[in-house]
Protein backbone atom coordinates (compact mmCIF):
# COMPACT_ATOMS: atom_id res chain seq x y z
CA UNK A 1 0.00 0.00 0.00
CA UNK A 2 1.13 3.15 -0.89
CA UNK A 3 2.63 5.87 1.90
CA UNK A 4 -0.25 8.42 1.57
CA UNK A 5 -2.98 5.77 2.26
CA UNK A 6 -1.23 6.51 5.85
CA UNK A 7 -1.86 10.05 5.38
CA UNK A 8 1.70 10.77 4.90
CA UNK A 9 0.53 13.28 2.26
CA UNK A 10 -2.99 14.42 3.96
CA UNK A 11 -6.53 13.98 2.49
CA UNK A 12 -6.28 14.65 -1.90
CA UNK A 13 -2.84 15.22 -1.09
CA UNK A 14 -2.88 18.46 0.66
CA UNK A 15 -3.07 19.33 4.22
CA UNK A 16 -4.73 22.71 5.81
CA UNK A 17 -3.36 23.86 9.33
CA UNK A 18 -6.27 23.92 11.57
CA UNK A 19 -7.47 27.41 12.17
CA UNK A 20 -6.66 27.97 16.00
CA UNK A 21 -8.59 30.84 17.78
CA UNK A 22 -7.75 32.97 20.71
CA UNK A 23 -9.20 33.27 24.24
CA UNK A 24 -11.22 36.42 23.32
CA UNK A 25 -12.77 34.30 19.85
CA UNK A 26 -16.18 33.78 21.12
CA UNK A 27 -16.98 37.52 21.81
CA UNK A 28 -19.51 39.24 19.06
CA UNK A 29 -16.72 41.44 18.96
CA UNK A 30 -13.99 38.96 17.67
CA UNK A 31 -16.68 37.87 14.67
CA UNK A 32 -16.94 41.49 13.72
CA UNK A 33 -13.00 41.56 13.25
CA UNK A 34 -12.76 38.28 11.34
CA UNK A 35 -15.42 39.66 9.25
CA UNK A 36 -13.61 42.95 8.45
CA UNK A 37 -10.46 41.49 7.99
CA UNK A 38 -11.97 38.99 5.75
CA UNK A 39 -10.83 40.03 1.51
CA UNK A 40 -14.09 37.94 0.57
CA UNK A 41 -16.44 40.14 2.48
CA UNK A 42 -17.96 41.88 -0.43
CA UNK A 43 -19.23 39.02 -2.32
CA UNK A 44 -21.99 38.77 -0.08
CA UNK A 45 -23.29 42.28 -1.45
CA UNK A 46 -23.88 40.23 -5.01
CA UNK A 47 -26.59 38.22 -3.11
CA UNK A 48 -30.20 38.69 -2.50
CA UNK A 49 -30.67 36.98 0.73
CA UNK A 50 -33.56 36.26 2.11
CA UNK A 51 -35.58 38.30 4.75
CA UNK A 52 -36.30 37.30 8.05
CA UNK A 53 -40.12 38.81 7.10
CA UNK A 54 -40.51 36.91 3.78
CA UNK A 55 -39.59 33.65 5.45
CA UNK A 56 -41.97 34.47 8.18
CA UNK A 57 -44.87 35.61 6.68
CA UNK A 58 -44.20 32.98 3.67
CA UNK A 59 -45.47 36.18 1.50
CA UNK A 60 -43.22 38.38 -0.76
CA UNK A 61 -42.30 41.57 -0.01
CA UNK A 62 -41.51 44.03 -2.95
CA UNK A 63 -39.04 44.70 -4.07
CA UNK A 64 -37.48 41.21 -2.72
CA UNK A 65 -34.28 42.76 -1.55
CA UNK A 66 -32.65 41.96 1.48
CA UNK A 67 -33.66 43.83 4.11
CA UNK A 68 -33.03 42.44 7.72
CA UNK A 69 -31.79 39.22 6.40
CA UNK A 70 -32.26 35.85 7.62
CA UNK A 71 -29.25 33.58 8.49
CA UNK A 72 -29.08 31.41 5.21
CA UNK A 73 -26.95 28.19 6.41
CA UNK A 74 -28.10 25.82 3.27
CA UNK A 75 -26.25 26.66 0.74
CA UNK A 76 -25.57 22.58 0.55
CA UNK A 77 -28.96 22.23 -0.47
CA UNK A 78 -30.00 24.97 -2.62
CA UNK A 79 -27.93 28.36 -3.07
CA UNK A 80 -29.47 31.67 -2.75
CA UNK A 81 -30.06 33.91 -5.79
CA UNK A 82 -27.10 36.27 -7.19
CA UNK A 83 -28.22 39.70 -8.23
CA UNK A 84 -26.88 38.85 -11.66
CA UNK A 85 -29.14 36.06 -12.27
CA UNK A 86 -31.88 38.33 -13.22
CA UNK A 87 -29.75 40.25 -15.83
CA UNK A 88 -28.49 37.34 -17.83
CA UNK A 89 -32.26 36.15 -17.68
CA UNK A 90 -33.42 39.56 -19.43
CA UNK A 91 -30.50 39.65 -21.52
CA UNK A 92 -31.61 36.01 -23.02
CA UNK A 93 -35.03 36.92 -23.19
CA UNK A 94 -34.21 39.74 -25.26
CA UNK A 95 -32.17 38.02 -27.70
CA UNK A 96 -34.93 36.05 -28.22
CA UNK A 97 -37.65 38.44 -28.79
CA UNK A 98 -35.01 40.63 -30.48
CA UNK A 99 -34.11 38.21 -33.14
CA UNK A 100 -35.58 35.13 -32.45
CA UNK A 101 -33.82 31.73 -34.50
CA UNK A 102 -30.79 34.22 -34.91
CA UNK A 103 -29.93 33.81 -31.29
CA UNK A 104 -28.16 30.53 -31.47
CA UNK A 105 -25.31 31.87 -33.75
CA UNK A 106 -25.39 35.64 -33.09
CA UNK A 107 -23.18 37.68 -30.38
CA UNK A 108 -24.77 40.49 -29.40
CA UNK A 109 -23.12 43.28 -28.38
CA UNK A 110 -22.95 43.81 -24.66
CA UNK A 111 -24.48 41.27 -23.29
CA UNK A 112 -22.91 38.83 -20.84
CA UNK A 113 -23.97 35.86 -22.90
CA UNK A 114 -22.37 33.92 -26.25
CA UNK A 115 -24.55 33.00 -28.70
CA UNK A 116 -26.60 30.13 -27.49
CA UNK A 117 -24.98 27.34 -29.26
CA UNK A 118 -21.80 28.19 -27.20
CA UNK A 119 -23.22 28.63 -23.89
CA UNK A 120 -22.40 25.23 -22.93
CA UNK A 121 -18.49 26.05 -23.58
CA UNK A 122 -19.02 29.16 -21.58
CA UNK A 123 -20.37 27.46 -18.34
CA UNK A 124 -17.93 24.37 -19.11
CA UNK A 125 -14.67 26.29 -18.77
CA UNK A 126 -15.97 28.34 -15.54
CA UNK A 127 -16.99 24.78 -13.95
CA UNK A 128 -13.54 23.35 -15.59
CA UNK A 129 -11.97 25.70 -12.91
CA UNK A 130 -13.77 24.95 -9.89
CA UNK A 131 -13.22 21.14 -10.36
CA UNK A 132 -9.67 21.50 -11.74
CA UNK A 133 -10.24 19.81 -15.20
CA UNK A 134 -9.10 21.43 -18.77
CA UNK A 135 -12.11 23.18 -19.97
CA UNK A 136 -12.90 20.26 -22.59
CA UNK A 137 -13.15 17.68 -19.84
CA UNK A 138 -16.58 19.56 -18.84
CA UNK A 139 -19.78 20.41 -20.20
CA UNK A 140 -22.98 21.70 -18.65
CA UNK A 141 -25.97 19.33 -19.44
CA UNK A 142 -29.57 18.01 -17.72
CA UNK A 143 -29.42 17.11 -14.42
CA UNK A 144 -27.35 14.60 -12.18
CA UNK A 145 -29.27 11.43 -12.18
CA UNK A 146 -29.68 12.06 -15.86
CA UNK A 147 -26.44 12.64 -16.50
CA UNK A 148 -24.96 9.91 -14.05
CA UNK A 149 -27.27 7.30 -16.12
CA UNK A 150 -25.45 8.53 -19.44
CA UNK A 151 -22.32 8.05 -17.94
CA UNK A 152 -23.04 4.77 -16.23
CA UNK A 153 -24.00 4.02 -19.98
CA UNK A 154 -20.71 4.87 -21.64
CA UNK A 155 -18.33 3.67 -18.27
CA UNK A 156 -20.53 0.51 -16.88
CA UNK A 157 -19.45 -2.45 -18.99
CA UNK A 158 -19.50 -5.05 -16.75
CA UNK A 159 -19.05 -8.96 -17.44
CA UNK A 160 -19.20 -12.44 -16.51
CA UNK A 161 -16.53 -12.07 -14.31
CA UNK A 162 -16.60 -8.23 -13.65
CA UNK A 163 -20.08 -6.53 -12.95
CA UNK A 164 -19.85 -5.57 -9.64
CA UNK A 165 -20.39 -1.57 -8.10
CA UNK A 166 -19.17 -0.42 -5.45
CA UNK A 167 -21.32 2.43 -3.81
CA UNK A 168 -21.16 4.86 -0.76
CA UNK A 169 -23.80 2.47 1.75
CA UNK A 170 -25.74 5.45 2.90
CA UNK A 171 -25.98 6.75 -0.96
CA UNK A 172 -28.16 9.64 -1.57
CA UNK A 173 -31.24 7.65 -2.70
CA UNK A 174 -31.05 8.51 -6.74
CA UNK A 175 -27.59 7.42 -7.10
CA UNK A 176 -28.85 3.94 -5.55
CA UNK A 177 -31.04 3.78 -7.35
CA UNK A 178 -29.56 5.04 -10.95
CA UNK A 179 -26.87 2.04 -10.05
CA UNK A 180 -29.79 -0.75 -8.88
CA UNK A 181 -31.57 0.04 -12.66
CA UNK A 182 -28.78 -0.09 -14.63
CA UNK A 183 -26.81 -3.37 -12.76
CA UNK A 184 -30.60 -4.62 -13.88
CA UNK A 185 -30.56 -2.86 -17.61
CA UNK A 186 -28.22 -5.35 -17.89
CA UNK A 187 -29.73 -8.23 -16.49
CA UNK A 188 -27.75 -8.46 -13.62
CA UNK A 189 -28.81 -9.32 -9.96
CA UNK A 190 -28.74 -5.69 -7.92
CA UNK A 191 -28.44 -7.80 -4.39
CA UNK A 192 -25.10 -9.41 -6.24
CA UNK A 193 -23.79 -7.21 -7.92
CA UNK A 194 -24.37 -3.99 -5.65
CA UNK A 195 -21.59 -4.01 -2.90
CA UNK A 196 -22.26 -1.04 0.00
CA UNK A 197 -19.32 0.39 1.22
CA UNK A 198 -19.83 1.53 5.04
CA UNK A 199 -18.01 2.73 8.13
CA UNK A 200 -17.33 0.32 10.67
CA UNK A 201 -20.69 -0.39 13.02
CA UNK A 202 -21.64 2.53 14.77
CA UNK A 203 -19.41 5.20 13.20
CA UNK A 204 -20.22 7.42 10.80
CA UNK A 205 -17.02 8.17 9.01
CA UNK A 206 -15.27 5.78 6.74
CA UNK A 207 -11.43 5.76 6.95
CA UNK A 208 -9.79 5.65 3.41
CA UNK A 209 -8.38 2.35 5.06
CA UNK A 210 -11.29 0.67 5.00
CA UNK A 211 -12.08 1.93 1.45
CA UNK A 212 -9.19 0.43 0.41
CA UNK A 213 -10.01 -3.02 1.95
CA UNK A 214 -13.65 -3.07 0.77
CA UNK A 215 -11.34 -2.39 -3.13
CA UNK A 216 -9.50 -5.15 -2.56
CA UNK A 217 -12.20 -7.58 -1.01
CA UNK A 218 -14.05 -7.18 -4.72
CA UNK A 219 -11.55 -6.00 -7.09
CA UNK A 220 -11.55 -9.33 -8.71
CA UNK A 221 -15.19 -9.19 -9.88
CA UNK A 222 -16.03 -5.79 -9.81
CA UNK A 223 -16.22 -3.19 -12.96
CA UNK A 224 -16.41 0.14 -10.96
CA UNK A 225 -16.73 2.28 -7.95
CA UNK A 226 -18.89 5.13 -7.44
CA UNK A 227 -18.41 7.68 -4.45
CA UNK A 228 -19.71 10.38 -3.58
CA UNK A 229 -16.82 13.48 -3.09
CA UNK A 230 -18.86 14.78 0.01
CA UNK A 231 -21.04 12.37 1.89
CA UNK A 232 -24.33 14.39 2.00
CA UNK A 233 -25.23 13.24 5.55
CA UNK A 234 -21.98 13.36 7.07
CA UNK A 235 -19.97 16.10 5.24
CA UNK A 236 -17.10 13.78 5.10
CA UNK A 237 -14.61 14.76 2.01
CA UNK A 238 -12.91 11.71 0.69
CA UNK A 239 -9.56 11.17 -0.32
CA UNK A 240 -10.44 11.14 -4.08
CA UNK A 241 -6.78 11.23 -5.32
CA UNK A 242 -5.58 7.92 -2.89
CA UNK A 243 -9.12 6.40 -3.80
CA UNK A 244 -9.15 6.49 -7.42
CA UNK A 245 -5.52 5.78 -7.89
CA UNK A 246 -5.88 2.90 -5.44
CA UNK A 247 -9.22 1.56 -7.70
CA UNK A 248 -7.19 1.92 -10.66
CA UNK A 249 -4.61 -0.25 -9.52
CA UNK A 250 -7.13 -3.11 -9.33
CA UNK A 251 -8.91 -2.50 -13.00
CA UNK A 252 -11.79 -0.05 -11.81
CA UNK A 253 -13.34 2.82 -13.46
CA UNK A 254 -13.92 5.43 -11.04
CA UNK A 255 -16.94 7.87 -10.75
CA UNK A 256 -17.63 10.40 -8.41
CA UNK A 257 -20.60 12.39 -7.21
CA UNK A 258 -19.80 15.86 -6.84
CA UNK A 259 -23.18 16.96 -5.72
CA UNK A 260 -21.69 18.76 -2.34
CA UNK A 261 -18.18 19.17 -3.45
CA UNK A 262 -18.85 21.00 -6.32
CA UNK A 263 -17.98 24.99 -5.67
CA UNK A 264 -17.69 23.73 -2.13
CA UNK A 265 -13.94 22.73 -2.19
CA UNK A 266 -11.04 22.39 -4.32
CA UNK A 267 -11.02 19.62 -6.42
CA UNK A 268 -7.92 18.06 -9.50
CA UNK A 269 -10.06 15.70 -11.34
CA UNK A 270 -7.68 15.84 -14.44
CA UNK A 271 -4.59 15.15 -12.18
CA UNK A 272 -6.47 12.93 -9.91
CA UNK A 273 -6.87 10.88 -13.07
CA UNK A 274 -10.68 10.34 -12.00
CA UNK A 275 -12.34 8.47 -14.94
CA UNK A 276 -15.45 10.68 -14.73
CA UNK A 277 -17.71 12.59 -12.31
CA UNK A 278 -21.18 14.23 -12.42
CA UNK A 279 -22.58 17.11 -10.37
CA UNK A 280 -25.75 19.65 -9.75
CA UNK A 281 -25.33 23.15 -9.79
CA UNK A 282 -28.31 24.46 -7.39
CA UNK A 283 -25.84 23.68 -3.74
CA UNK A 284 -22.81 25.50 -3.56
CA UNK A 285 -23.37 26.84 -7.49
CA UNK A 286 -26.60 28.66 -6.52
CA UNK A 287 -27.84 28.42 -10.44
CA UNK A 288 -31.20 28.34 -9.14
CA UNK A 289 -33.62 25.20 -8.30
CA UNK A 290 -33.08 22.66 -10.74
CA UNK A 291 -30.76 24.05 -12.75
CA UNK A 292 -28.68 22.72 -15.39
CA UNK A 293 -25.71 19.85 -13.86
CA UNK A 294 -22.25 19.68 -15.06
CA UNK A 295 -20.18 16.59 -16.08
CA UNK A 296 -16.38 15.80 -16.18
CA UNK A 297 -15.18 13.20 -18.68
CA UNK A 298 -11.25 12.53 -18.42
CA UNK A 299 -10.15 13.77 -21.12
CA UNK A 300 -8.18 10.06 -22.04
CA UNK A 301 -11.55 9.16 -22.42
CA UNK A 302 -13.17 11.52 -24.62
CA UNK A 303 -10.68 11.20 -27.88
CA UNK A 304 -12.09 11.18 -31.12
CA UNK A 305 -9.49 8.79 -33.58
CA UNK A 306 -9.83 9.27 -37.36
CA UNK A 307 -6.88 7.12 -38.21
CA UNK A 308 -8.90 4.63 -39.55
CA UNK A 309 -10.31 7.64 -41.84
CA UNK A 310 -12.90 10.47 -41.70
CA UNK A 311 -15.58 8.60 -41.79
CA UNK A 312 -15.09 5.70 -39.31
CA UNK A 313 -14.11 7.96 -36.07
CA UNK A 314 -13.16 5.44 -33.44
CA UNK A 315 -14.36 6.82 -29.55
CA UNK A 316 -15.64 5.83 -26.53
CA UNK A 317 -19.14 4.18 -26.86
CA UNK A 318 -22.12 6.24 -25.40
CA UNK A 319 -25.44 7.35 -25.81
CA UNK A 320 -25.16 9.66 -28.51
CA UNK A 321 -27.77 12.53 -29.56
CA UNK A 322 -27.04 15.13 -32.47
CA UNK A 323 -25.89 18.00 -29.87
CA UNK A 324 -22.78 15.82 -28.99
CA UNK A 325 -21.55 16.09 -32.49
CA UNK A 326 -19.03 18.09 -34.07
CA UNK A 327 -20.07 21.64 -34.43
CA UNK A 328 -18.78 21.83 -37.74
CA UNK A 329 -20.56 18.81 -39.19
CA UNK A 330 -23.83 19.13 -37.01
CA UNK A 331 -25.96 20.68 -39.12
CA UNK A 332 -25.17 18.58 -42.21
CA UNK A 333 -27.22 16.68 -41.70
CA UNK A 334 -25.76 13.45 -42.68
CA UNK A 335 -25.89 11.01 -40.15
CA UNK A 336 -22.54 10.16 -39.94
CA UNK A 337 -21.94 11.01 -35.68
CA UNK A 338 -18.62 12.56 -35.41
CA UNK A 339 -18.75 13.66 -31.81
CA UNK A 340 -16.94 16.89 -30.41
CA UNK A 341 -13.73 15.83 -28.32
CA UNK A 342 -13.97 15.79 -24.76
CA UNK A 343 -16.83 16.35 -22.30
CA UNK A 344 -18.97 17.96 -25.09
CA UNK A 345 -19.36 14.83 -27.07
CA UNK A 346 -21.74 13.12 -24.71
CA UNK A 347 -24.11 15.77 -25.14
CA UNK A 348 -27.58 15.51 -26.55
CA UNK A 349 -29.99 17.30 -27.17
CA UNK A 350 -30.42 21.38 -27.23
CA UNK A 351 -30.05 22.95 -24.01
CA UNK A 352 -32.69 25.28 -22.25
CA UNK A 353 -30.46 28.83 -23.37
CA UNK A 354 -32.66 29.96 -19.89
CA UNK A 355 -31.25 27.08 -17.68
CA UNK A 356 -27.66 28.08 -19.27
CA UNK A 357 -27.77 31.72 -18.66
CA UNK A 358 -28.99 31.20 -15.01
CA UNK A 359 -26.15 29.09 -14.65
CA UNK A 360 -23.39 31.43 -16.49
CA UNK A 361 -24.70 34.13 -14.28
CA UNK A 362 -23.70 32.59 -11.06
CA UNK A 363 -20.66 30.96 -12.48
CA UNK A 364 -19.93 34.45 -13.52
CA UNK A 365 -19.01 35.23 -9.54
CA UNK A 366 -16.66 32.31 -9.31
CA UNK A 367 -14.78 33.67 -11.95
CA UNK A 368 -14.45 36.89 -10.12
CA UNK A 369 -12.09 35.13 -7.34
CA UNK A 370 -10.88 31.51 -7.20
CA UNK A 371 -11.82 28.11 -4.99
CA UNK A 372 -8.24 28.76 -3.43
CA UNK A 373 -9.45 31.72 -2.35
CA UNK A 374 -13.33 30.51 -1.51
CA UNK A 375 -11.79 27.66 0.15
CA UNK A 376 -9.41 29.40 2.52
CA UNK A 377 -11.96 31.68 3.77
CA UNK A 378 -14.37 28.35 3.90
CA UNK A 379 -11.70 26.12 6.00
CA UNK A 380 -11.67 29.49 8.57
CA UNK A 381 -15.29 29.95 8.67
CA UNK A 382 -16.43 26.56 9.55
CA UNK A 383 -13.52 26.33 11.97
CA UNK A 384 -15.22 29.00 13.74
CA UNK A 385 -18.67 27.60 13.78
CA UNK A 386 -17.10 24.10 15.76
CA UNK A 387 -15.53 26.31 17.56
CA UNK A 388 -17.93 28.23 19.11
CA UNK A 389 -20.28 25.27 19.03
CA UNK A 390 -17.83 22.93 21.21
CA UNK A 391 -16.51 25.78 23.27
CA UNK A 392 -17.36 25.48 27.05
CA UNK A 393 -18.70 22.14 27.02
CA UNK A 394 -17.96 18.57 26.79
CA UNK A 395 -18.60 14.83 25.29
CA UNK A 396 -20.55 13.84 28.30
CA UNK A 397 -22.75 16.81 28.52
CA UNK A 398 -23.35 18.32 25.03
CA UNK A 399 -26.88 17.69 23.56
CA UNK A 400 -24.99 16.99 20.18
CA UNK A 401 -22.54 15.50 18.42
CA UNK A 402 -20.47 16.74 15.16
CA UNK A 403 -20.27 13.57 13.06
CA UNK A 404 -18.83 15.58 10.48
CA UNK A 405 -14.58 14.65 10.39
CA UNK A 406 -12.82 17.32 12.64
CA UNK A 407 -10.06 17.68 10.52
CA UNK A 408 -10.00 20.31 8.05
CA UNK A 409 -9.01 18.65 5.07
CA UNK A 410 -11.58 15.84 5.61
CA UNK A 411 -14.96 18.13 5.56
CA UNK A 412 -16.33 21.27 3.64
CA UNK A 413 -18.55 23.86 4.45
CA UNK A 414 -21.06 21.88 6.45
CA UNK A 415 -21.15 20.47 9.98
CA UNK A 416 -23.83 17.81 10.81
CA UNK A 417 -24.73 17.52 14.18
CA UNK A 418 -26.20 14.78 15.62
CA UNK A 419 -29.07 15.56 18.21
CA UNK A 420 -29.64 13.34 21.26
CA UNK A 421 -32.70 11.45 20.72
CA UNK A 422 -36.21 13.70 20.66
CA UNK A 423 -34.62 16.68 19.89
CA UNK A 424 -34.51 17.17 16.62
CA UNK A 425 -38.51 18.43 15.88
CA UNK A 426 -38.29 20.94 19.03
CA UNK A 427 -34.26 22.37 17.86
CA UNK A 428 -35.68 22.12 14.19
CA UNK A 429 -38.70 24.29 15.23
CA UNK A 430 -36.56 27.26 17.43
CA UNK A 431 -34.04 27.91 14.41
CA UNK A 432 -37.12 28.21 12.25
CA UNK A 433 -38.83 30.66 14.47
CA UNK A 434 -35.50 32.67 14.63
CA UNK A 435 -35.39 33.02 10.91
CA UNK A 436 -32.30 30.63 10.86
CA UNK A 437 -32.50 28.31 6.92
CA UNK A 438 -30.67 25.01 7.81
CA UNK A 439 -31.90 21.55 7.36
CA UNK A 440 -32.37 18.50 9.10
CA UNK A 441 -32.14 14.99 7.94
CA UNK A 442 -34.02 12.42 9.76
CA UNK A 443 -33.13 10.34 11.85
CA UNK A 444 -31.69 13.41 14.26
CA UNK A 445 -29.53 15.87 12.23
CA UNK A 446 -28.96 19.13 11.61
CA UNK A 447 -26.98 20.06 8.85
CA UNK A 448 -25.17 23.64 8.85
CA UNK A 449 -23.53 25.01 6.25
CA UNK A 450 -21.61 28.42 6.50
CA UNK A 451 -21.03 29.11 3.00
CA UNK A 452 -17.97 31.68 2.33
CA UNK A 453 -19.51 33.46 -0.79
CA UNK A 454 -22.41 35.47 1.08
CA UNK A 455 -22.08 34.23 5.22
CA UNK A 456 -19.93 35.74 7.15
CA UNK A 457 -18.32 35.30 10.87
CA UNK A 458 -21.18 37.41 12.88
CA UNK A 459 -24.11 35.34 11.14
CA UNK A 460 -21.67 32.49 12.47
CA UNK A 461 -21.56 33.62 16.07
CA UNK A 462 -25.61 34.52 16.41
CA UNK A 463 -26.13 30.80 14.98
CA UNK A 464 -24.56 29.58 17.82
CA UNK A 465 -25.81 32.18 20.50
CA UNK A 466 -29.07 30.89 18.83
CA UNK A 467 -28.95 26.96 18.75
CA UNK A 468 -27.53 26.91 22.09
CA UNK A 469 -31.40 29.12 23.18
CA UNK A 470 -32.99 26.30 20.88
CA UNK A 471 -31.39 23.35 23.21
CA UNK A 472 -31.83 24.87 26.44
CA UNK A 473 -35.59 25.03 26.29
C1 LIG B 1 -28.33 16.69 -4.29
C2 LIG B 1 -27.87 15.35 -4.70
C3 LIG B 1 -28.39 14.73 -5.83
C4 LIG B 1 -29.51 15.38 -6.62
O1 LIG B 1 -29.74 14.79 -7.84
P1 LIG B 1 -30.64 15.55 -8.93
O2 LIG B 1 -30.60 14.63 -10.07
O3 LIG B 1 -30.04 16.89 -9.17
O4 LIG B 1 -32.03 15.70 -8.34
C5 LIG B 1 -27.88 13.50 -6.21
N1 LIG B 1 -26.89 12.91 -5.50
C6 LIG B 1 -26.38 13.49 -4.38
C7 LIG B 1 -25.29 12.81 -3.62
C8 LIG B 1 -26.87 14.71 -3.94
O5 LIG B 1 -26.38 15.26 -2.84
Amino acid sequence: MSNHVNGVNGVNGVRAVKPVFPENAASKEYAASLDAADPLAAFREKFIIPSKANIASKKLAKPNLSADPCIYFCGNSLGIQPKITSKYLEATMDTWSGIGVGGHFTKIEDSPLEPWWLLTDQAGTSMSKLVGALPEEVTAMGTLTANLHMLLASFYKPTATRHKILLDWKAFPSDHYAIESHIAWHDLNPKKSMVLVGPDEGEYQISTQKIISYIDQHAKDSALILLPGIQYYTGQFFDIKTITEYAHSKGLMVGWDLAHAFANVELKLHDWDVDFAVWCTYKYGNAGPGSMGGLFVHEKHGKVDYSQGEDAPQFRHRLTGWYGGDRSVRFKMDNKFKPIPGAGGFQLSTPSAVDLACLCASLSIFDETSITALRQKSIKLTAYLEYLLLKDTDDETRPFQIITPSNPDERGAQLSLLLKPGLLHGVANKLQEASVVCDKREPGVVRVAPVPLYNSYSEVWQFVELLREALRE
